[in-house]
């Protein structure tokens, strides 16, 4: 096939397409990022050259003296960006270049939130980042060339962003990739020296590869502008606050400043450093992703290998972001070796450890900092109870509820605090779980406890009942659900004499095989009745959740617990017209599946019955008031 014959005009993929013209108008106003991505892709290409040259020897020796070279011509009215390293062949200049083969685009369209700053740190997160270019360019021109082809086989891709794109076989004598970019009228200020090399301070300058920028036709030796040792790898003394923040930002694209981090370098048998953040936000996926966590990168001896964070911090820290660098694994290492390696168990255990530190010290601190990462990501620690048997305790200590205590505002109350506040003699750490909290509040279920002052914790977070289900001790003390089994409130409400009882048991007869005990109780001062869940049983929250999360839940029948003082059961208990104590217990009980959030199998009858009930009460009223009128007429 001749060169010629090889040339052929081709469509973006519709994604593309509408993304690019989405983020041209998002971004206008943040236009130099598109120097960060295509610094943040040469840097990666050079990254991966060095990978491969560790097992490739074809690549052998292509992997000293990486370097970046961004130029700029302003009378041309372009601006240069090159690398040496891995480049691309034909097929992945249009797997890459003209698709967007990450799942994660389709979201990034639909998240696109018009706040500019906001949509700027989500290209940096989807790497969606080379089509930015068009953000500044009328036109897009990608010289590239696969290393270690042994060929000169090179491709030239071309694109005005307007729909399609026009690719050809050229010859290249060096292996890498060029992109050079024809600047729109508008955006031709851009092209000076200390312009351009403020933005490559400000967004890359932690690269870890030489940026040099230089002039075209100026003789003079083109700079180095950026400082591009491996920060992590640099003793803590030397380093300042602001490198730390600017580090983070080259790292993640996060706009916000980190909440801490901890930089260490561990010696000894074995040796490497490890650098952590705490995130101010969360990236938008990660809720979603639980499973494909990135954000922990690992090096050996400064030589990126890959983002390894399956393999250094557990699911629950998946927010966590930094770098590990190790001496001793050895360089040609696989994500299998890596799964098994003691090493990197060893290492693991570290991240855990110093990032509970982080945590903790955030927590101790407290104010707005600690509320922003409790925000942010108490859903996700809190898996860590689930999942961490050793660190139990620990991850536990870190967790904050909302409480009955009217002084606790939002979810503030730590464990230890209920513990402080119950004092030495105190046995139960008190919960209650809802789907929300106003469910909660209001429950019928914190009655008993609002009567004897006793603090419940408030649980409404949806991965709550199973955090409870995993923790039902801390320090010593149970924690029981107020919803649970026989309250042991051990006061002077006594036994339940043998009337309630009976009422208990026609009442259990009315409704058969609906429900399952009815008992007589003392959780309830002013409702008339609540569901109770037996001691080892789930509760209704708990059904409820595995029923939307597709399970089957065998059918459990909800325990009901009746307040015998109240009027409505006393009046209950003077009905003697079965049909009707029926209606009335039937009643009762759905109240009480309402009261605590859950669904009728029947709304439409409830509400039937409810109306009756009305219609007779109201009536009631007329009769008595029409009586009184005749009587009244009927005397003068
Ligand atoms: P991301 O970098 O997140 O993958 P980009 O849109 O920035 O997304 O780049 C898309 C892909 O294009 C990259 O994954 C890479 O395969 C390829 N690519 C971009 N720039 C270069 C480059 N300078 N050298 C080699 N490949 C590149
Ligand atoms: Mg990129």
């Amino acid at each position: 096939m001749s060169e010629t014959a090889a040339a052929e005009t081709r469509q973006f993929d519709t994604e593309v397409h509408q993304l690019l013209k989405l983020m041209i108008n998002a971004l206008y106003s943040n236009r130099e990022i598109f120097l960060r991505e295509l610094i943040s892709n040469a840097s990666d290409a050079s990254d991966k050259l060095r990978f491969e040259a560790l097992t490739n020897e074809a690549l052998k020796g292509l992997d000293q003296d990486l370097v970046i070279d961004v130029r700029f011509d302003a009378e041309a009215g372009t601006l240069v960006v090159s690398d040496r390293g891995i480049g691309m062949n034909r097929e992945e200049v249009v797997a890459n270049l003209g698709t967007i083969a990450r799942s994660g685009t389709r979201q990034f369209l639909e998240s696109l939130t018009g706040d500019q700053k906001k949509d700027a740190s989500l290209i940096g997160q989807f790497g969606v980042g080379f089509y930015s270019s068009f953000i500044v360019a009328e036109r897009v021109t990608v010289e590239t060339r696969r290393a270690g082809d042994g060929t000169e086989a090179g491709v030239r891709w071309l694109s005005s962003g307007d729909g399609e794109y026009q690719i050809e076989n050229i010859s290249l004598q060096q292996h890498g990739t060029t992109i050079t970019l024809q600047l729109r009228d508008e955006h031709k200020d851009l092209l000076n020296g200390w312009q351009l090399e403020r933005i490559i301070r400000h967004y890359s300058n932690h690269i870890a590869f030489p940026i040099r920028l230089d002039e075209a036709g100026k003789d003079e030796d083109s700079k180095v502008v950026n400082d591009s040792q491996a920060l992590w790898a640099r003793p803590k003394s030397e380093l300042e606050d602001s490198d730390y923040e600017e580090f983070y930002s080259s790292l993640t694209g996060d706009p916000e400043k980190p909440l801490s981090w901890a930089h260490h370098h561990v010696e000894g048998s074995q040796r490497y450093s490890l650098l952590l953040y705490l995130p101010g936000q969360a990236p938008f996926d990660m809720l979603i992703n639980r499973d494909e966590r990135e954000g922990v990168k690992l090096y050996i001896q400064r030589v990126f290998i890959m983002d390894a964070a399956e393999q250094v911090v557990p699911r629950y820290l998946r927010f966590m972001r930094g770098v590990v660098d190790s001496a001793d694994l050895p360089l040609n290492v696989s994500r299998e070796i890596l799964q098994d390696s003691p090493l990197l168990k060893k290492i693991r255990a570290t991240v855990v450890k110093r990032s509970l530190d982080l945590i903790e010290k955030l927590a101790k601190e407290g104010g707005e900092r600690w509320d922003r990462f409790w925000k942010a990501f108490g859903s996700i620690l809190k898996e860590g109870v689930i999942e961490d048997f050793e660190q139990r305790e620990r991850i536990a200590s870190l967790l904050r509820f909302a409480s009955t205590r009217e002084e606790c505002e939002g979810e503030s109350v730590g464990l230890d605090d209920y513990l402080a506040r119950m004092g030495e003699d105190g046995d139960t750490i008190w919960y209650l779980t809802a789907d929300s909290r106003k469910v909660a509040e209001n429950s019928p279920h914190l009655e008993a406890f609002r009567k004897r002052g006793i603090e419940v914790l408030l649980l409404t977070d949806r991965i709550d009942e199973w955090l409870v289900a995993h923790l039902d001790e801390y320090k010593g003390k149970q924690l029981k659900s107020v919803a649970r089994g026989k309250l042991d409130l051990d006061d002077d409400a006594g036994e339940p004499d043998e009337a309630a009882r009976e009422l208990a048991g026609r009442i259990k007869q009315a409704l058969g095989e609906e429900v399952g005990n009815v008992q007589p109780g003392t959780r309830l001062t002013e409702s008339p009745g609540c569901i109770v869940a037996d001691e080892q049983g789930m509760t209704l929250q708990m059904q409820k959740m595995l029923r939307q999360a597709g399970q089957e839940v065998p059918e459990i029948k909800p325990d009901l617990e009746i307040n015998a003082g109240h009027p409505l059961l006393q009046a209950m208990a003077g009905v003697s017209d079965e049909k009707q104590f029926g209606e009335l217990s039937r009643l009762l009980f759905d109240q009480a599946l309402l009261a605590e959030g859950g669904e009728l199998a029947d709304p439409a009858a409830y509400v039937r019955r409810v109306n009756v009930l009305l219609v007779e009460a109201l009536s009631a009223g007329d009769d008595e008031k029409g009586g009184g009128d005749g009587q009244h007429a009927a005397s003068s």
